[in-house]
């Protein structure tokens, strides 16, 4: 089952997707942590890549699309995955189909998480405290959001089309939120996904 999370920074993308992780045993493939590994190893892409993530932009689609068509040729995700923060933009969306596509599969479902901005700033601003990421602050989460509804937001609507895609309240508890995640997964598997 291939499963992308959609949703603005602070929506709880990676909380709710390593839910589903434990849920359904399969990889969590998260692009963000991916590049924050790099970053922090100092190689020569996490350098290219922390000049783009410490101002909030996004990291261009080559080099993303690089990291997961590696990714996804090891062993662990041959049954499928989970995409926390990817894609973001829909040449990466098209590449993603493109890159399932020669291995026989297609996206199950697209999970949009949504939530009121001032929720997801105060999120953020919590999260900056508690795990100290550099792009956690005011000006880069700025910037982060305009990203979003510039580039990713309109990934709902490709997925809409594709009849891929549920929309999720982000806005309660995380339990609440996980229990109609997984309704929508256990529905899509009921219907021969898994
Ligand atoms: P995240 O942890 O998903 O919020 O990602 C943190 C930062 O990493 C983003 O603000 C981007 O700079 C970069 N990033 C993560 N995933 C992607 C992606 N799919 N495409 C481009 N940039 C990304």
């Amino acid at each position: 089952m291939w499963i992308v999370f959609l949703g603005p920074p602070g929506a709880g993308k990676g909380t709710q997707s390593k839910r589903l992780v434990e849920y359904l045993k399969f990889p969590q493939l998260s692009t963000g942590e991916m590049l924050r590994a790099a970053k922090t190893a100092g190689s020569p892409l996490g350098r290219l890549a922390s000049q783009y993530m410490d101002g909030g932009r996004l990291v261009p689609d080559p080099v993303v699309m690089s990291i997961v068509g590696e990714r996804l040729d090891q062993a662990d995700c041959a049954r499928g995955c989970l995409f926390d923060g990817f894609p973001r933009t829909l040449g990466q969306a098209r590449a993603l189909d493109e890159l399932l596509d020669s291995r026989g599969f297609k996206l199950d479902l697209a999970v949009e998480l949504r939530a009121d901005e001032p929720e997801l700033v105060r999120r953020m601003l919590k999260r900056a405290a508690d795990e100290r990421r550099a792009d956690d602050n005011p000006s880069t989460i700025a910037q982060r959001m305009e990203v979003y509804h510039r580039q990713t937001s309109p990934l709902i609507h490709y997925y809409q089309q594709r009849g891929v895609h549920v929309a999720v309240d982000a806005m309660r508890t995380p339990e609440q939120v996980f229990s109609d995640i997984r309704g929508c997964v256990d529905r899509c598997a009921g219907a021969g996904a898994l």
